[in-house]
């Protein structure tokens, strides 16, 4: 008989200890290696070829493994590092991997509620908890966690077709504005909507949707013949942070019975703080909610949500069983989220988020973002004074936006370019840049929670120390 992928405790223990080790030492270390610590060159080409090679017949020495696996985890971006101010930093939390290595050790199955009913109730806490408490929708509000924003803007639009335009999807058209995330018109895509239906609504000079201009245009469309179904707000764009008028999006999508979705992905969580809750009020009026846990509650990447007002309306555009389910039952009122988004076998997947709240508790996820709302302020407030760049906008949630400002001599937009190239060239920091307005951007998202008032100070000498005169 061959055991050889069954470990004994002892084995189990051993190996565990030696991951451990591993993580503890590279994670502890984390402040002291730069941002970006990809390679070049000739050393990038070789590890990527020794990486792509296939397995081996024979076994191999976990101690040898390991040490490999390391030279290719640390030859990558700290997306958790203090240091990353770029695109939408991630947090990777101990406590949430530690969860996660909990669950698939023991690998029960998270698709149906009987098999694992106490585990479903701990993610179900944890689903309940982000609809009610954290995007105020309703009691009787529900959703199921996923593996990211795009998958939850995916289900969202797919549910929005379905409740909306049944059968007949030919004619449905979507509104959005040119700073929606891109996973919506992807999501559209995917789910059979014409590109041309997806429409683009004219922003304001706060960069929200102009709502009286998506309300001329559904009028327009419906009196062209077509059926414009859903509506989606960004709670926080990707870009500056900038939050649609959702209480007004609301009334609009309720006027002409389109589906009313707030892509929360970036922002949502702000709502566990005050200001956040008084700036995103309108995303309790949504019929779905998109949240990014792995963004702005600081968990390793792999867990997004979607939260609806309704859940049977889930139910009804995931569902589809087959006679191999038939012996399926429904326990102590929990769901069976296999059959509410488009996964059937997966994870608990809960555990990750629910491990994390309970060890560190709600308040100190609300004063992290706190934190990074103040630290937010303080840069603007810092950049404002720099009389060589323009900062237009006010962040809303975490995100400054900057450019170096147009002169009578030389190209703005070039001059922009080199700061963040001076910047990047520093080593410290990662930001990234956009375009607004036809120009050039430079983003700085503070969202890592190892992210404090030190590091953003820092940068913002350094940034000082760099900006033409
Ligand atoms: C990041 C983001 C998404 C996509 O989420 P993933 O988790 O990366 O799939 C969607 N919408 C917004 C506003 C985002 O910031």
């Amino acid at each position: 008989m061959n055991h050889a992928l069954e470990p004994t405790d002892v084995d189990m223990l051993e190996m565990g200890r030696l991951v451990l080790d591993h993580v503890v030492d590279i994670v502890a270390k984390i402040d002291a290696r730069p941002v970006d610590n990809v390679a070049n060159g000739n050393v990038l080409g070789p590890l990527v070829d020794e990486f792509l090679a296939p397995p081996p017949e024979t076994p191999g020495d976990v101690r040898q493994l390991l040490d490999r696996l390391d030279r290719a985890s640390l030859n990558a971006w700290e997306a958790s590092g203090a240091g990353n101010f770029a695109y939408i930093p991630s947090g990777g939390l101990f406590t949430s991997a530690l969860a996660e290595f909990y669950a698939r050790a023991l690998n029960r199955f998270g698709g149906v509620a009987f098999v694992a009913p106490g585990l479903i109730a701990a993610e179900e806490s944890v689903v309940r908890w982000l609809a009610h408490d954290v995007c105020g929708l309703p009691a009787g509000s529900g959703g199921l966690l996923m593996t990211g924003g795009s998958m939850a803007n995916f289900s969202a639009v797919v549910t929005a077709r379905e409740t909306r335009l049944g059968e007949n999807i030919e004619q449905g058209t979507i509104y959005v504005t040119r700073h929606t995330h891109r996973s919506v018109a992807k999501a559209a895509r995917m789910a059979g909507i014409r590109r041309d239906n997806v429409r683009e609504v004219p922003s304001t000079a706060s960069l929200a949707m102009d709502m009286d201009a998506a309300r001329a245009m559904i009028e327009s469309d419906k009196r062209a013949g077509l059926r414009p179904f859903l509506i989606v707000g960004s709670a926080g764009t990707t870009d500056t942070g900038a939050i649609d008028p959702l209480t007004h999006m609301a009334k609009v999508a309720a006027d002409h019975d389109l589906w009313c979705h707030v892509d929360g992905a970036y922002g949502g969580l702000f709502r566990l703080t005050e200001r956040g809750r008084d700036r995103l009020s309108g995303m309790a009026l949504a019929d779905s909610v998109t949240l990014d846990p792995h963004k702005s509650l600081f968990l390793p990447f792999g867990t997004g949500a979607l939260l609806v007002r309704d859940p049977r309306l889930l139910f009804a555009a995931h569902n589809e069983t087959g006679a191999y389910q038939q012996d399926y039952v429904s326990t102590g009122g929990l769901p069976d989220y296999a059959l509410l988004g488009p996964e059937l076998s997966r994870e608990v997947r809960g555990l990750r988020v629910w491990l994390p709240l309970h060890v560190h508790g709600v308040a100190a996820f609300r004063a992290q973002l706190d934190e990074k709302l103040d630290l937010a302020e303080l840069v603007y407030e810092k950049l404002r004074l720099v009389p060589s760049l323009e900062v237009p906008w006010r962040p809303m949630l975490s995100t400054v936006v900057f450019r170096v400002r147009a002169l009578a001599s030389g190209d703005a937009d070039e001059a922009t370019r080199r700061l963040l190239d001076c910047i990047l060239a520093d080593g410290r920091f990662s930001l990234s840049s956009t375009e607004l307005d036809g120009r050039q951007a430079i983003r700085i998202c503070i969202l890592a929670n190892r992210t404090h008032a030190g590091h953003v100070v820092e940068l913002m000498d350094l940034i000082t120390s760099a900006v033409p005169e």
